[in-house]
């Protein structure tokens, strides 16, 4: 669902003489200084448990903020306080030019952190302009080492491109690099312990995070497939010992972060499903479609697309910004009898 509210005043929006000028704080105190930003819903994958079964459908090109748009609403955001972007998708990559985008952000006064998320199999042709434009940190997503198994999950046979990406990605100085693994039982849970062991061969930071019920096949998530994050460090210390790691909260996220002895890397745990971190959450996530969402797994959208195309003004467009972050949700409900799946903004469209 999304809504195109009359623009509001930014004291209706919040509800409040705007008593913080400069600083997006929502109605549970949680200052946002990070968006996440789906530039596409495309991608050249099909990973089961992100994309739809049938279809997908993707959305009509129209319809996908452009890039001037993006960088406009960048430009409002970071003046109230955003100091964090990150580009994700669908597949970011596949869109046209992507590394112009990540020059018109990064030269955004106020963005000190300009992250990606992406599928690593087009890295080998675009890192090094990544690293020119002005890309920060990079996070790569490969959930197993074996190729058979990665064709089996994303239905494309590309585990060697995902590998030179990450390879290329080192080469252009993205290091450390963040490697996401979508751990679920019955498909790679008996890869935990490779995976962390790569910590001791390079600088990764292995990010352990629990199947989400959104997006994808909805028929392939069954909770009895989550293998919670504390089963995974079992795992690892039956092997390893651990040591804790202290972190900076800005660049960490809600990971918990430890790393084996005597390693170059790092592992952590994303645990939205057995641990939810909601109370510490400090970001909004604008949709492909210029949507923007309080949380990734709760439906209820503020339409700035409609407002960038029906001509707001950058005034307009902060108000309407102090209006969403007045309705981010206090917390995900996945664990609740309440909980339904999004039936429109499926994971490629919310990126994550
Ligand atoms: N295409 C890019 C990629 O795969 O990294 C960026 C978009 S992808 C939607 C962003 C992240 O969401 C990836 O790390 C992916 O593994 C993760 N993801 C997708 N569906 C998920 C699910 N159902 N549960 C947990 N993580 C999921
Ligand atoms: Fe594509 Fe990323 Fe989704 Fe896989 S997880 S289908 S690579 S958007």
């Amino acid at each position: 669902m999304s809504i195109s509210p009359a623009i509001p005043t930014a004291s209706a929006a919040t509800g409040t003489e705007a008593s913080a000028p400069g600083r997006l704080v929502d109605p549970f105190g949680r200052a946002i200084t990070y968006v996440r930003i789906s530039v596409t819903d495309r991608c050249n994958l099909r990973c089961q448990y992100c994309m739809p079964h049938e279809g997908p459908d993707w959305l009509e090109r129209e319809t996908i903020m452009s890039f001037e748009e993006i960088a406009r609403f960048v430009r409002v955001a970071a003046a109230e306080g955003v100091s964090k972007v990150r580009l994700t998708g669908g597949e970011p990559l596949v869109r046209k030019d992507l590394p112009k985008l990540v020059d018109m952000i990064s030269s955004v006064p106020g963005i000190r952190d300009l992250a990606m998320t992406t599928n690593g199999t087009l890295l080998r042709k675009f890192a090094r302009d990544l690293k020119s434009a002005g890309l920060t940190r990079l996070n790569i997503s490969l959930d197993t080492l074996h190729a058979d198994r990665f064709k089996e999950i994303a239905k494309f046979d590309m585990f060697d491109d995902v590998w030179g990406g990450i390879m290329a990605a080192l080469d252009a100085g993205f290091a450390p690099l963040k490697i996401n693994m979508v751990v679920i039982r019955g498909f790679n849970e008996d890869e935990v312990v490779d995976f962390a062991l790569l910590t001791r061969k390079y600088p990764f930071i292995i990010r352990y995070i629990e199947y989400m019920p959104i997006g994808g096949d909805q028929a392939h998530w069954e909770r009895g497939k989550v293998f919670p994050c504390a089963d995974i460090r079992r795992r690892i210390e039956e092997r390893e010992e651990l040591e804790p790691v202290e972190t900076d909260a800005k660049t960490s996220g809600p990971e918990r972060v430890l790393r084996l002895k005597d390693s170059l890397g790092r592992i952590g745990f994303i645990t939205p499903v057995s641990d939810e971190f909601c109370a510490g959450c400090n970001r909004v996530r604008l949709t492909s479609d210029g949507m923007l969402r309080g949380c990734l797994m709760r439906d209820g959208e503020v339409d700035f697309r409609g407002a960038f195309r029906n001509g707001a003004t950058d005034e307009e467009i902060r108000e309407l910004l102090y209006h969403a972050i007045a309705r981010k949700p206090e917390k995900h409900l996945i664990n609740s009898p309440d909980f339904v799946h999004s039936s429109f903004y499926t994971m490629n469209r919310l990126g994550g």
